[in-house]
């Protein structure tokens, strides 16, 4: 049997897409197989600009409850952060995990957790999804939402390639009580970045609760001049060795905190070998949209997937993922409905988006530079 639409991953980009399908009355039309398990799903924080929550307002036809995924959702009305939700609501800083509980909420039960797309493979009829596990699943057209490390993507562009920007950047996130977390919170924010010679330090709040606060925290400067000699620059480490984590960033971490004050000075020389934080080597990836010819007839990409936008860059990659999800799930209900060709739908998808795409490219890109220029504004 061939299934109209197979979504490989429902993170922000496949969740948005399969919400606007079921608020028409169309999930049915399709599987959503999703690699991760249901309680592993991501949590970390990240903002939303109106621009985005407004694509997909405006795709369902009704104002979703954005306000209930925030960093402080959890929190008591008294102790929430008047950033995370500002009055005018231009930006809102939501915990990913709740962002997609909430986009997939009414439909949840269709996603096919533990399902791993391994590769696909077209032909003139349809497309056929092989999973790790050796099933294999017909499909009229795949939507390939599977993230920043495209499985989809790698099966039928194997040349297509991340620039890896010349920024070297260090992440990682550490549990805490709301009591400890008080130094690092102020009035006005649940995040904040600190540039300072040459060295650029940011946290945020993932999720804050009473029982259970994380705090994420970056460092990051230029590599330097001699790049081999650097011991903290890695852009050829493999996913496994993200967490391999070199003596020096603890010495360089250390001697950083010295130079500034409260909360940073607390936070930089709290960064050692035995503190039990998980600690990554990030990789600040950007893909060029317009590198190459992305567009395979019966496969769509979208969001990390297709165009990679670094890290800690606000108007960033969830961003134009929500923004994909919902103008492609409009365009495939109103084909289902009038039972138009899906695959017409992919191709007018791509041509509408490219120059989106390639302007958030462009800005990303400045932007996750930036984070090191001590003389650019952020
Ligand atoms: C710490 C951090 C902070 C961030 N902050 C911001 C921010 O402030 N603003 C912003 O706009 N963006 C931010 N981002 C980026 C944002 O999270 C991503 O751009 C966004 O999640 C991309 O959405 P996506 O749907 O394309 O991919 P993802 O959300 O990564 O979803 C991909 C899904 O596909 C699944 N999958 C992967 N491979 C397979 C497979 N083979 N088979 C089946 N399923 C698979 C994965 O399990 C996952 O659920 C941040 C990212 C991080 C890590």
């Amino acid at each position: 049997m061939t299934t109209p639409i197979v979504v490989c991953g429902s993170g922000i980009a496949g969740a948005a897409l399969v919400r606007v399908l079921h608020h028409h009355g169309l999930a049915k039309h399709c599987r959503i197989l999703e690699r991760a398990k249901y309680e592993d799903r991501q949590g970390h924080s990240l903002t939303l600009h109106d621009w985005a929550m407004d694509s997909l307002d405006s795709a369902l036809g009704e104002k979703l409850d954005w306000k209930s995924a925030t960093v402080d959702a959890l929190l008591s009305p008294a102790l929430r952060n008047p950033s995370s939700a500002p009055p005018d609501q231009s930006k809102l800083r939501l915990n990913r995990a709740r962002l997609q509980d909430l986009l997939q909420a009414g439909w949840k039960d269709k996603v096919e957790h533990e399902k791993i797309v391994k590769t696909i493979e077209t032909d003139a009829d349809g497309v056929s999804v092989l999973l790790e596990s050796g099933e294999k699943i017909r499909a009229s057209v795949v939507i390939a939402c599977d993230g920043v490390h495209s499985i989809v993507r790698r099966a039928f562009l194997p040349n297509l390639k991340h620039e890896i920007l010349d920024v070297v950047m260090y992440s990682g996130q550490r549990l805490m009580s709301i009591e400890e977390a008080k130094p690092y919170m102020t009035s006005s924010t649940t995040s904040q970045t600190l540039r300072q010679n040459g060295r650029y330090a940011w946290y945020s709040f993932n999720n804050l609760e009473e029982g259970d606060t994380r705090l994420q925290w970056a460092y990051g400067r230029r590599p330097q001049n001699s790049k081999e000699d650097d011991p903290l620059w890695k852009p050829e480490r493999t996913l496994e060795d993200a967490q391999k984590i070199p003596d020096a960033l603890y010495t360089e971490t250390d001697a950083f905190s010295k130079e500034t004050s409260e909360p940073w000075h607390q936070l930089l020389q709290s960064i050692k070998p035995d503190k039990g934080d998980r600690i990554y080597n990030w990789l600040m990836r950007s893909m060029d949209p317009t590198q190459s010819k992305v567009h395979e007839d019966r496969v769509a990409l979208l969001g990390d997937a297709r165009h990679s936008i670094p890290l800690l860059v606000s108007e960033g990659g969830a961003c134009h993922a929500l923004v994909d999800g919902a103008k492609l799930g409009e365009a495939l209900a109103n084909a289902l409905n009038k039972g138009d060709p899906l695959v017409d739908v992919l191709s007018s998808f791509e041509s509408n988006s490219t120059q989106r795409w390639s302007d958030a490219h462009r800005t990303g890109r400045e932007a996750g530079m930036a984070l090191v220029d001590t003389d650019s504004k952020l």
